[in-house]
């Protein structure tokens, strides 16, 4: 058995898989208790009358092209909200494991946690170090039974790339102890090279990606978890039999296409210029104490008085995101690269404040 398998739930790893209906598209289907008829009005090539394919695998094989990997080492889900989740359910049992993470953080670690009874552990980020994770620290607090250790990079809410070092230093350090997520759901705006590279280096590093911000499709909920295949394997077994609607097959493949890729990669330099832009822009307002160096698709930004600028926002109808109440930003707002006259408008608005 491979040793990512040992980290996993026992009584989840020899897990039968539900048996779903037979992909057969050559055959006509009465396996699968479908209405044979589409309803008025529904052009998607498939049919919303039929079940859609279980990890459809031209998606899978696009997807994996996309990442630089196998098929095999593949799992589509629902965003990657669907793979966190499925990730906490097969490894931490409740009232015994546990996960760790370094706050202020994407919420949805601690969430899949708490909601599977699972202990949480938090190395918080210090603002003095620009908010990079103290490896030593997390080292030190990891105990055996916290299976999963959360590092997002970029990192939602501060906007930093974590250093390749420190997941190196982590990945060596709980080789056969836990599992090393790093959640890269905004590496396409970091013009960093992914740890999808270290895979082959260490079976028990996972790296979460996600169509929902670059490729623009946060609507469609398709995200990919790209791991060691055994692992995959287990949670191909434990995701909902059809869990990717069809529409979303069929989206995500438009967006995968020659065209929409370019489109993709011209808007992701788009948004890095006015990132920029931004940034430069709101350092000059009297309300802006600081702007933090961002390498993903929004800005976080200290405020004198954060209520009059959210307030300020919302007088030019856009809203920004309140993030006071995680831990270490008592005085932040995470505002989100728009178009630039979007842009223009957050700027006359913050300036105004
Ligand atoms: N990870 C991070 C760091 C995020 O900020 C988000 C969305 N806000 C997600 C994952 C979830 O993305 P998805 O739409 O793929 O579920």
């Amino acid at each position: 058995m491979s040793s990512v398998l040992d980290l996993a739930r026992a009584d989840l790893r020899g897990l039968e898989p539900y048996r779903h209906a037979a992909w057969e598209p050559t055959l006509e289907r009465l396996h699968a208790n479908e209405l044979p008829w589409r309803i008025h009005g529904d052009n998607s090539r498939a049919g919303l009358n039929r079940y859609p394919e279980p990890q459809p695998r031209a998606l899978v094989e696009r997807l994996a092209e996309l990442y630089g990997v196998q098929p095999p080492s593949v799992l589509v889900g629902r965003g990657s909200d669907e793979a966190i989740d499925l990730l906490v359910r097969g490894f931490c049992r409740a009232e015994h494991d546990g996960v760790m993470v370094f706050p202020p953080t994407f919420a949805m670690y601690e969430m899949a946690a708490r909601i599977q009874g699972a202990e949480v552990i938090g190395v918080p980020l210090d603002p003095a170090a620009g908010f990079a994770p103290d490896a030593a620290q997390a080292l030190e607090r990891w105990r055996s039974g916290v299976k999963i250790v959360f590092v997002c990079s970029p990192n939602n809410p501060t906007g930093n790339l974590v250093e390749r070092a420190t997941i190196e230093r982590l990945c060596t350090a709980l080789a056969g102890k836990a599992l090393i997520v790093v959640d890269e759901a905004y590496n396409e705006f970091a013009r960093a090279p992914s740890v999808i590279d270290w895979l082959g280096r260490f079976p028990h590093l996972v790296v979460l990606r996600t169509l929902s911000k670059a490729f623009g499709l946060a609507g469609a909920r398709c995200g990919t978890l790209v791991g060691d295949p055994a692992l995959v394997d287990l949670l191909r077994r434990m995701i909902p039999p059809y869990a990717l609607p069809a529409p979303t097959i069929e989206a995500a493949l438009h967006a995968l296409e020659p065209p929409q890729r370019s489109t993709a990669a011209a808007r992701i330099e788009l948004i890095i210029r006015e990132r920029a832009r931004l940034a430069a822009e709101l350092e000059r307002a009297a309300q802006v104490r600081k702007v933090w160096p961002s390498a993903a698709n929004f800005l976080l930004v200290e405020c004198a008085a954060p209520q009059r600028v959210l307030e300020a926002g919302i007088a030019a109808r856009l809203l920004v995101r309140d993030v006071r109440r995680q831990p270490g930003l008592a005085n932040a707002l995470r505002m989100t690269v728009g178009t630039p006259e979007q842009n223009d408008r957050l700027i006359a608005a913050v300036l105004s404040a």
